[in-house]
């Protein structure tokens, strides 16, 4: 945990957020501007800004609890995106996964985020 970092103070309880999912090893939450409806964050607990920083048992469950909630908010089509360094577009800096449902044809991700 880091003292300053945004995402252990949400771990931690420290901010809200809307949990969507916590173990041992991984914490989730809806994304507090999200992209589209169901956007969610997911995050390992052990802090680290990049996901080169992280040991591999701490990423192990990230991308499994992304599929369980994609499926739990029965969202058939999405991105998972994973930002590293500014200019990867990364703004928090603790390792994050997003899952960001895409419900139609015509949403676009975002300014800075790749069109689909
Ligand atoms: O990958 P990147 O670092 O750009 O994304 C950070 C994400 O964290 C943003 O989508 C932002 O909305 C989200 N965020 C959040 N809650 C906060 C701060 C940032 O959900 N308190």
């Amino acid at each position: 945990m880091a003292a300053a970092c945004i995402f252990c103070k949400i771990i931690k309880g420290e901010i809200p957020s809307m949990k969507l999912f916590e173990s041992d090893k991984t914490f989730a939450f809806l994304d507090i501007n999200p992209l589209s409806k169901g956007h969610a964050l997911v995050i390992p607990k052990h802090h680290g800004e990049k996901l080169t920083d992280i040991p591999d048992d701490s990423l192990a469950e990230l991308l499994p609890v992304a599929k369980k909630i994609a499926l739990a908010a029965g969202a058939e089509n999405f991105n998972i995106l994973q930002n590293n360094g500014r200019i990867a577009h990364q703004v928090v800096d603790h390792v994050h996964v997003h899952m960001i449902p895409k419900p139609n044809e015509t949403e676009g991700l975002g300014v800075g985020w790749p069109s689909q």
